[in-house]
């Protein structure tokens, strides 16, 4: 195989094509849980999604989801895909990344964080915490316990809690037998 590439799926394109605008965070953060319910019921992967907006606009400059089952990458988490995403569209344009926020439905996982300090994104959104992820088996790995701290210490605003019942409810819903987004994981063979 040559090189490294991953594709992703027609809906999450047409949602990039649109480009949509968001005006407030909340507003952002309501549309990325809703990407992390959406990413489940297309049978895509698992309930995690993210995005990077501009700031100063809220337009969205890349929509990314849990690709790891579907790409058979570990790495391809909602935050990756959506900076690798984000940088591409971005490298011909007028607008920096460092006017640009990552918005995710949950607090990042050891590798996110520590990716997410090189690309230049100056703001940091996020919705469940790691301990709501721990309680549905989702492992986020090992981190400092002031990571935020040292975010901010670096430049990068870091803003938690947005809508964080919204996320924890997509969170259970897909580990709770019964609910639609079960029924949509046991389709679509997706585990943990
Ligand atoms: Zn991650």
């Amino acid at each position: 195989m040559a090189g490294f590439s991953f594709s992703t799926p027609a809906w999450v394109d047409e949602i990039n094509e649109a480009a949509p605008i968001f005006a407030t965070i909340e507003a952002r953060a309501a549309f990325v849980i809703e990407m992390s319910r959406r990413t489940v019921m297309e049978g895509t992967g698992v309930p995690f999604a993210a995005a990077v907006f501009e700031m100063s606009t809220g337009r969205l400059v890349a929509l990314g989801v849990n690709l790891a089952l579907r790409e058979k990458s570990s790495i391809l988490h909602a935050e990756m895909v959506a900076i690798c995403l984000a940088e591409r569209r971005l490298a011909n344009g007028d607008v920096p990344i460092s006017a640009c926020e990552l918005v995710s439905s949950s607090e990042p996982c050891a590798m996110c964080g520590g990716a997410i300090p090189w690309t230049g994104v100056r703001r940091l959104v996020c919705s469940a915490r790691a301990a709501d992820d721990r309680r549905v088996q989702f492992d986020e790995g090992d981190k400092r316990g002031d990571w935020a701290d040292t975010y901010r210490g670096r430049g990068i605003d870091v803003i938690t809690d947005v809508h964080r019942l919204d996320a924890v409810a997509v969170l259970e819903a897909y580990t709770t037998p019964g609910t639609d987004l079960y029924a949509a994981r046991q389709r679509a063979g997706l585990g943990l």
